[in-house]
């Protein structure tokens, strides 16, 4: 089986009616390049830059970030990395930040919200993004977004930094394709709004689940209730790909379903394009994908839309199966 999947490296990840799709690893930092290439990832879905800051005494500063992320675009040799901005808040506290004690930190000053409140931390941060941009193809991401507003204030910052960088004469990327996560409800039913400021989305589903159906990811007593397969979740996330796709933009998703062979059959189906999952799921994904029809897979994606409940999402997908 090994072997198997060792020769699905190089291949691509295509249905047998011809539905190409991109295969992308999630990494916490450059040195999960190598098993994400070994894996045959084709590019870097999500970059989450949160370890870097979580592993440190104080904020890294623009020289470490700007090494790290050159070096995973490095790594990569052109092919696309996407960057997210630093996520934390919720249930990520990081002491020298100085963060609030919340009664709801998963409702509260979370991601780009702290980021935007704190334009000397995050600017940092998007200094070091067109820095690093030069070395390879960088796309910068928006975790959290809920609003218009939080997309133009980030970009403002975005080319704020850019405009400092090239005043003093500093090397920046000429540019970085800029996307945002839908991780919010509202933040997906808006997506046309939202299409028109950005190069790309990403689903992070496993906050998109957690807010739709108002069930916290890590209670182990409502976790039957957390259903990626609710005809709810599936309706937002059908949304956000048919609204992008009306403006050519193109939608992926990072959180965990996007690696689920169970979900996978219903993604492809719904038209997501890229689907970016921890490295060592990539075998079994592609092996998964080149079996499947696409033109099925629409046929039971619109069955599951009009599903009642996630049961009966189940049984429609394991026609497919
Ligand atoms: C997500 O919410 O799906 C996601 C990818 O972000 P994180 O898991 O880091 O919150
Ligand atoms: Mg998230």
């Amino acid at each position: 089986v090994r072997a198997e999947l060792a020769l699905l490296k190089d291949q691509a990840a295509v249905t047998i009616d011809g539905c190409c799709v991109e295969l992308a690893a999630n990494i916490g930092g450059p040195r999960d390049i190598a098993p994400a290439l070994a894996n045959g990832a084709e590019a870097i879905g999500l970059y989450r830059t949160e370890f870097l800051f979580m592993d440190h005494e104080a904020a890294p500063t623009e020289e470490e970030q700007y090494q790290a992320y050159k070096a995973a675009l490095e790594g990569m040799q052109g092919r696309a990395v996407v960057i997210r901005t630093l996520d934390v808040g919720g249930d990520k506290q990081i002491a020298y930040l100085d963060m609030p004690k919340e009664d709801n930190p998963f409702l509260g000053w979370r991601a780009v919200r702290m980021c935007l409140d704190r334009p000397e931390l995050f600017k940092v941060q998007l200094r070091a993004l067109w820095r690093a941009g030069c070395h390879g193809n960088l796309k910068v991401m928006f975790p959290m977004v809920s609003n218009l507003a939080e997309v133009k204030q980030a970009k403002h910052l975005l080319f704020q930094a850019r405009e400092e960088l090239l005043a003093e004469d500093r090397p920046v990327a000429r540019k970085l394709q800029i996307g945002i996560m839908i991780e919010l409800p509202a933040a997906a039913l808006i997506v046309d709004q939202l299409a028109s400021e950005v190069d790309f989305f990403s689903i992070g589903s496993n906050d998109l689940i957690q807010y739709t159906v108002g069930v916290d990811r890590m209670n182990e007593n409502i976790a039957h209730l957390y259903q990626p397969l609710h005809p709810g979740v599936l309706r937002l996330i059908a949304m956000v790909i048919d609204a992008a796709h009306r403006q050519d933009k193109s939608v992926g998703m990072c959180g965990e379903m996007a690696g689920d062979l169970t979900c996978i059959p219903l993604l492809l189906g719904l038209g997501l394009d890229e689907f970016s999952m921890s490295a060592g799921s990539i075998p079994q994904a592609k092996k998964l994908i080149q079996s499947l029809s696409a033109t099925e897979c629409s046929k039971v994606a619109a069955k599951c839309l009009a599903a009642g409940e996630a049961d009966e999402v189940r049984k429609q997908l394991a026609v497919l199966a």
